[in-house]
């Protein structure tokens, strides 16, 4: 059976992985299990590799076309996994020439997506969580210019369904809320 192919995409902080974990769980209990798949981290591994950075975060500030290569080598790899697959990446990657498509066309054909999932929730709180989160080097975006990014994530998802037929599903992570996040995710898996 060829499983389900679900990418998960949602702006920097807005707690993607919390969300992918937390469902990951319940979907074993349920007996329906996922493999995680992290496409920055395959992105980050042929990055290394190629020693053209030396932290994840730094990726986005590549040229274009470095990263375009990155992206075509991590869809290559991470298409020949087969099952239920969760693919945690990003809609649009903030770059300073403006946004890059994290899915272009290419990537696309490779992944061959059956869903596809928008995690937001309201700017103050991703703006809050990115600043308690040492672990990573977020942008210090301006309320503004988040929702800028949200709202272009909405319009490239759109332009995804039409490419692949996928269907497109918002699940709002809200602060305190995280169960209703995990349920609802959850559903759109089961
Ligand atoms: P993450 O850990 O999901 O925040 O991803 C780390 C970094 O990987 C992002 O900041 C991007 O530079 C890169 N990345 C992840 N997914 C994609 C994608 N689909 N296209 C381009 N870059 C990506
Ligand atoms: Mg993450």
């Amino acid at each position: 059976m060829a499983g389900t192919k679900c990418i998960i995409t949602g702006v920097p902080g807005v707690g993607k992985t919390t969300v992918i974990t937390e469902a990951l769980t319940r979907l074993e209990q349920m007996g329906v299990p996922y493999a995680n798949i992290s496409f920055g981290s395959f992105m980050f591994e042929m990055a290394q590799r190629q020693g053209l950075v030396a932290n994840r975060d730094k990726m986005r500030l590549l040229s274009k076309d470095d990263q375009r290569l990155l992206q075509e080598q991590a869809a290559e790899g991470i298409a020949r996994i087969d099952g239920n697959v969760i693919i945690d990446t990003h809609a649009s990657v903030k770059t300073p020439k403006g946004y890059l498509a994290g899915l272009p066309e290419w990537v696309l054909e490779a992944l061959k997506p059956d869903l596809f999932v928008l995690i937001e929730t309201d700017e103050d709180q991703i703006l809050g969580r990115r600043f308690c989160d040492p672990s990573r080097v977020r942008d210090l975006d301006t309320f503004r210019a988040l929702q800028s990014h949200q709202s272009f994530n909405r319009a490239i998802a759109a332009a995804y369904a039409m490419k692949t037929g996928c269907t497109v599903a918002i699940v709002t992570n809200a602060d305190h809320l995280l169960e209703r996040a995990t349920g609802d995710l959850v559903g759109l898996l089961t």
